[in-house]
């Protein structure tokens, strides 16, 4: 199951909901599996396919680190709250909850994804400058604008996550109030909330390995492209051609997307859901010298 980001959806709740999709699928998610590919709706030269490889690759590569660092923020953030979570009186409870802040992850994910963010500038100016029309233009090519756009999208996701952990613990200790509960009793229904794992909705939570995985990966993704399209952006790239990684785990919405050309700023740019492995690639007129990329049956 597949999950799209819709138009009026958070990144945070297209994740959500995408979860089941996480739970479900036990297969790795890293790797390429060329057996029993479907065939591709358009033949891609040998170059694109280096480009797209080569990308798969670095962002396998880079995402450990990610997922680290995303980790060891939410312990951060959560551990110290354990320790308060005993604490007798309910008010030092609820001044507890109003410590959860952002702060680590929005710091973990902006340290951590930065390299990714520079290895897809590096990969779109090498993409674009074996190209003619950019030969002279690129490798100048820093679109340092979009990278805070990619913190301040950061940070609103680590707002999103500590927000929702606060609210849930705040629940609890009203309905803890409720039932006439003391604060030792009430810490201890906090701390089998907390073991849940992170809660990607009410009720439902992942374990810390499984979600900071499951973020990492897509954050990679996302970094990645972003920093793709920036530089085409910057370039003046005209149009973009959707590449899956095309192996027998590519999604149906994606494999429907593969070949698509869009102009700049149109289309589904990738990662389109969670743990999305798609990227991008430009579209230029004698691009390349090999065997070309043409739709099949065009061209034939
Ligand atoms: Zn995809």
């Amino acid at each position: 199951m597949i999950v799209q980001l819709g138009e009026d959806q958070t990144l945070e709740e297209a994740r959500s909901a995408a979860l089941r999709f996480v739970l479900e699928t036990k297969a790795p998610v890293v790797g390429h599996l060329a057996e029993a590919a479907p065939p591709r709706r358009w033949r891609p030269s040998k170059r694109l396919l280096h480009i797209e490889r080569e990308r798969f690759n670095h962002k396998v590569a880079m995402t450990p680190v990610v997922v680290a660092a995303i980790r060891h923020a939410m312990s951060e953030i959560f551990g110290e709250f354990r320790l308060e979570a005993n604490l007798r009186e309910d008010d030092k409870q609820k001044k507890a909850a109003n410590k959860i802040n952002a702060a680590p992850l929005a710091a973990a994910l902006k340290k951590s994804l930065r390299p990714v963010y520079e290895e897809g500038v590096r990969s779109a100016n090498a993409e674009l400058g074996a190209t003619a029309r950019f030969v002279s233009r690129v490798d100048e090519i820093n679109p340092t604008g979009a990278l805070d756009a990619l913190y301040a999208r950061t940070l609103e996701f680590a707002r999103e996550v500590t927000d929702r952990e606060k609210v849930g613990i705040k629940d609890i200790l009203l309905r803890s109030i409720a039932d006439g509960l003391s604060g030792v009793e009430a810490g201890e229904r906090i701390s089998e909330y907390l073991a849940e794992g992170i809660h990607v909705n009410t009720d439902r939570a992942l374990n810390l390995d499984s979600w900071a995985e499951m973020v990492g990966r897509t954050e990679v993704s996302q970094a990645h492209n972003d920093a793709i399209f920036a530089v085409y952006e910057a370039a003046g790239v005209a149009q973009w051609r959707f590449m899956t990684s095309e192996d027998d785990r590519t999604c149906p919405e994606c494999e429907d997307l593969d070949g698509e050309v869009f102009d700049l700023n149109e289309g589904e740019e990738p990662p389109i859901h969670v743990l999305c492995r798609c990227t991008s690639v430009s579209v230029e007129a004698g691009y390349d010298g090999d065997d070309g990329d043409v739709l099949a049956g065009e061209g034939e």
